[in-house]
């Protein structure tokens, strides 16, 4: 571990990120400039994550599949707009086994075309439908300007690609699975995210609407954290997904996409860490709980231990480490597992045995506060309460800072100003001039338009026209 010290959120907020990032040994860089390398302690949030989204998606009757990372070229070509949108990032394979392809492949950058291929072929009748699969997956898009986690050319993520026999059912699905997103971010990340929908400049290429859930990081910029898209009969006439309906007759399937990435990671890092370092959402930290055993003589370590061991046993099935690396002092130990955001820590020393107690302290409330002793005997019932409580402080917490950052100000000067230290929600006329003179002058964009929009009635706030929404403006990753 780097001995200096972490540099301090308020200072240098995108230094502090990437010094974070690297000293608890989330991901690395890789040699091939923009690429990351994500390290186990990474991956195990990352799959921590899978596995929380995974139940989600089967609870709600998905199944997961796999399709190729090679799409033929002449596919994106197929859907104007997506193509159009993903041209310029796309990485394209144009020799193979040292001889030039009769047709590149693109390496995909999202799979709505592989897999729209493929459900015209499987898609005969109306008793095919609904299809719903989703698969997890890289996918690579060549970016300019990278970030481990938030933006990287190549990123992991899941993809959920459904197809419907009506518009409904398909409208239906987007909006639940935007709720899946929501709930996840919110019960299980901590993370109090803004469900809404996007403006057609912001939309998915392809897509006739999409969704998406924002949340706001400790520098106050938004990030948007998952999508899901209704593609309308869009990729299904591109790519003849019909099928035949209860009269016998040819029908276009109507589909959706959805998507939640590697990115979230750094949507957790940047909601939850402090300027000790990460502050682990307990339901998704790799480490819930770690054991730090304290002695000086061979004497206090056998009674120590032994105390420790009685602890890990009676915390099992929670995700508990024993930290009992001889060569490093407790000290130093309590800084090392807090800039890797474990969420609790039981320290356990001669003292606490002979009452047959632990200290415990708590990582989302620093210092003496969140420390607290607790008899070893009521472990098992209390840890899991304490974390659930530490779930529920961070995100209060994180909702705290999120809802004293939104403003809604008067004019536009005062927007102009006060973009730079939190949200604008907003009155907005729905025209995209607007929308882009306000980019323009201010780097912020329309994040999301929320859902609960009535009787709404207002002056946009760039222009002054009439406007029946507001919408939530930010700078964001
Ligand atoms: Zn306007």
């Amino acid at each position: 571990m780097n001995k200096n010290k972490l540099p301090k959120q308020e200072e240098n907020f995108s230094d502090w990120y990437n010094q974070v990032i690297q000293r608890a040994e989330l991901a690395d860089y890789a040699p091939v400039r923009g690429c990351m390398v994500v390290r186990p302690y990474g991956w195990a949030i990352w799959e921590n994550i899978q596995s929380a989204l995974n139940k989600r998606f089967k609870d709600t009757g998905h199944v997961n599949a796999a399709f190729p990372l090679f799409i033929p070229m002449s596919f994106l070509e197929k859907e104007k707009e997506h193509v159009k949108g993903f041209s310029p990032e796309l990485a394209v394979v144009t020799i193979g086994g040292g001889e030039k392809l009769e047709e590149p492949l693109v390496v995909r950058p999202t799979s709505e075309t592989i897999i729209g291929h493929m459900y015209a072929k499987w898609i005969k009748s109306y008793r095919d439908l609904p299809v719903l699969i989703n698969q997890w997956a890289n996918v690579v898009r060549w970016e300019m300007r990278t970030r481990l986690f938030l933006r990287t050319l190549e990123f992991y993520w899941q993809e959920g690609h459904t197809a419907h026999a009506t518009a409904e059912e398909a409208k239906i699905e987007t909006r639940q699975m935007l709720d899946v997103y929501t709930d996840f971010a919110v019960n299980v990340a901590a993370v109090p995210v803004v469900p809404g929908l996007k403006s057609d400049n912001e939309k998915f290429a392809g897509a006739v609407r999409s969704y998406t859930i924002e949340a706001m990081m400790k520098d106050t910029k938004a990030l948007q954290s998952g999508t899901s898209h209704y593609l309308g009969q869009n990729f299904a006439k591109a790519f003849d997904i019909q099928y035949l309906d209860l009269n016998n007759k040819l029908q276009y399937c109507w589909t959706t996409s959805w998507g939640l990435s590697t990115r979230f990671v750094g949507a957790i890092i940047m909601t939850h860490g402090d300027n000790q370092g990460l502050v682990l959402p307990p339901r998704l930290a790799p480490i819930q709980v770690v054991i730090i055993p304290i002695f000086r003589s061979e004497e206090e370590k056998k009674a120590v231990m032994n105390a420790a061991g009685k602890a890990e046993k009676m915390l099992s099935g929670l995700r508990i480490k024993v930290d009992d690396r001889i060569e490093m002092t407790p000290g130093f130990k309590f800084n090392d597992w807090e800039l890797r955001g474990v969420p609790l820590r039981i320290e356990i020393g001669p003292k606490d045995v002979e009452k047959n107690a632990v200290m415990i302290a708590r990582r989302d409330i620093p210092g003496r506060e969140g420390k607290s002793s607790l008899p070893i005997d009521s472990l098992k019932a209390q840890i899991p309460a304490i974390l659930d409580d530490i779930h529920d402080n961070l995100l209060a917490k994180a909702t705290k800072f999120r809802d004293d950052h939104i403003y809604n100000p008067n004019d536009y000067d005062e927007f102009r100003s006060l973009i730079n230290s939190g949200w604008a929600y907003s009155y907005w006329c729905g025209d995209k001039a607007c929308e882009a003179k306000i980019k323009k002058d201010t780097k912020a964009t329309i994040r999301c338009i929320p859902f609960d929009q009535k009787n709404i009635n207002g002056k946009c706030i760039y222009c002054g026209k009439e406007a029946k929404q507001k919408a939530y403006f930010s700078r964001a990753y």
